[in-house]
C-alpha cells in the first residue's frame, strides 16, 4: 500500500507508469501466450524485439516503429508490413481485452489519483506501450483527467530512455525537483525518474 501520508510531500507533478502501475499485470503474460497460441512466433519475436530494442533513441515514433517491426521480422517467413499489421490488430486488442477483463485495477494507486486531482498536482500518464487512451477505458479510468498521455514509444525510444523522461516535465511543463514518477519497475520507471533527478514511488503486487 502507498503511504499517502507523505509521499505527495513537496509534489507539484506525477508521472504514472499504466501496465503493471494502473493495474495488477500478474498473470497477463501467461493469458496473452494463451489466447495467442496460434501465433505464438509472432508473439515471441515482439518480445525479442522489445528486448533488443532498449537503449535505441529514434527522432521520432515512426522511425522507432519502423525499427521494432523490421527486428520483428528479421528470421522469420514473414515482412514488417504483416509484423505492424498483427501487432496493430491482434496484439494490442488481445491485450485490451484481457486488461478488461482479467487484469484487476489497483485502488491505491486510483487513490493516489484521486488526491493529487484534489491538490491540484498535474498529472501525466507515461507508458511504454502504446494504446494509452484504450487501456484507460478499459480500466475504467477517465483519460480527460490527466494532463498528459504519452508513451516512450511515440518519442522515440523506451524506458528508461533520459531523452523521453525530459520531454515528458517539458511537456507537462514540470520541474524534476518536485516532480514524482510512479512506476511497478525499479529498472524502467526508476531509472528514468532517476535520470532527470526526480523522485520515484515504486508501486508493486497488490
Ligand atoms: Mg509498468
Amino acid at each position: 500500500m502507498i503511504d499517502k501520508k507523505h509521499v505527495l510531500n513537496g509534489v507539484k507533478s506525477v508521472v504514472l507508469d499504466l501496465d503493471g502501475t494502473l493495474y495488477d499485470k500478474r498473470g497477463l503474460a501467461h493469458r496473452m501466450v494463451r489466447r495467442l497460441f496460434w501465433c505464438l512466433p509472432l508473439l515471441a519475436s515482439e518480445r525479442l524485439a522489445r528486448r533488443n530494442m532498449h537503449y535505441l533513441q529514434f527522432a521520432t515514433g515512426e522511425e522507432f516503429y519502423d525499427c521494432f517491426f523490421h527486428m520483428m521480422a528479421r528470421g522469420h517467413w514473414w515482412n514488417a508490413k504483416i509484423a505492424a499489421k498483427w501487432y496493430e490488430l491482434v496484439y494490442m486488442p488481445a491485450m485490451i481485452r484481457l486488461i478488461a477483463k482479467r487484469q484487476p485495477v489497483r485502488q491505491d494507486v486510483l487513490d493516489l489519483i484521486a488526491e493529487c486531482k484534489e491538490k491540484g498536482i498535474k498529472m501525466a500518464i507515461f507508458s511504454d506501450y502504446g494504446c494509452v487512451v484504450e487501456k484507460l477505458e478499459a480500466l475504467h479510468v477517465d483519460p480527460v483527467q490527466f494532463d498528459l498521455l504519452v508513451s516512450a514509444p511515440e518519442m522515440g525510444s523506451l524506458k528508461p530512455s533520459e531523452y523521453c523522461a525530459r520531454r515528458v516535465l517539458e511537456l507537462m511543463g514540470a520541474e524534476a525537483e518536485t516532480t514524482l514518477f510512479v512506476g511497478d519497475r525499479d529498472e524502467k520507471d526508476g531509472a528514468a525518474a532517476r535520470s532527470v533527478g526526480a523522485k520515484f514511488l515504486l508501486v508493486n503486487g497488490k
